[in-house]
């Protein structure tokens, strides 16, 4: 059985964009496999009555199961890297965190989570952008991480198990905006197209 552990708040760039405050450790929630929309993907808005922002994010394929992971070899367990969507109902998100509510209303609905084309991990920075209707909106990169891949996967794996053929969505940059019906969305990965999302 396979899971999707997201990451929440992990550049500070993104951050000071929703006036968050920086984690001591890595924020994580979770998203079930049945929202999970592969590329090429259409996405039917929800029937929520909030806006929808989409947040691009490097995605990694956990290789094999663990537990207790040391930091130091953390990225051993990384077997394939690429993009894609974590889309997020905002003000919807804003009232639940106001109350101190779990987020699954915003973050769990049908199609909330797109993935892009998996490529080999190879233990080196990542750099990425997203286009919304041909205009860039959207530019990360690894280093720009509060939280590496390693500390991620040390960090959950020291209160959760991680198993073969998880995803972890390893959060997003700056430039995080509402989507509406008719958008289209493309991801790259190192320039080269990964994902590409129609909204309905
Ligand atoms: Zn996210």
């Amino acid at each position: 059985m396979m899971k999707i552990i997201c990451v929440g708040r992990n550049y500070s760039d993104h951050i000071r964009e929703l006036k968050n405050e920086k984690p001591d450790k890595p924020v994580i929630f979770c998203k079930p496999e049945s929202v999970l929309l592969h590329s090429p993907a259409e996405f039917i808005l929800p029937l929520i009555d909030s806006e929808i922002h989409y947040e691009c994010e490097l995605v990694l394929r956990i290789g094999k199961d663990g537990k207790h992971i040391p930091e130091n070899i953390g990225n051993d367990w990384i077997d394939g890297i690429g993009l894609g969507i974590d889309f997020t109902a905002r003000d919807l998100q804003e009232k639940l965190k106001n109350k101190g509510l779990p987020w699954e209303r915003a973050k769990s609905f049908d199609g909330s989570a797109i993935l892009g084309e998996i490529k080999p991990y190879n233990y080196r920075p990542y750099q990425f952008s997203m286009k919304l209707n041909d205009q860039v909106v959207q530019n990360g990169n690894t280093e720009h991480m509060l939280f590496s891949f390693s500390e991620i996967i040390a960090d959950v794996s020291s209160w959760m198990s991680l198993s073969k053929g998880d995803l972890i969505f390893t959060g997003t940059p700056a430039g995080v905006g509402p989507v509406a019906k008719g958008d289209v969305l493309r991801g790259y990965l190192d320039n080269q197209e990964n994902f590409i999302c129609l909204i309905k």
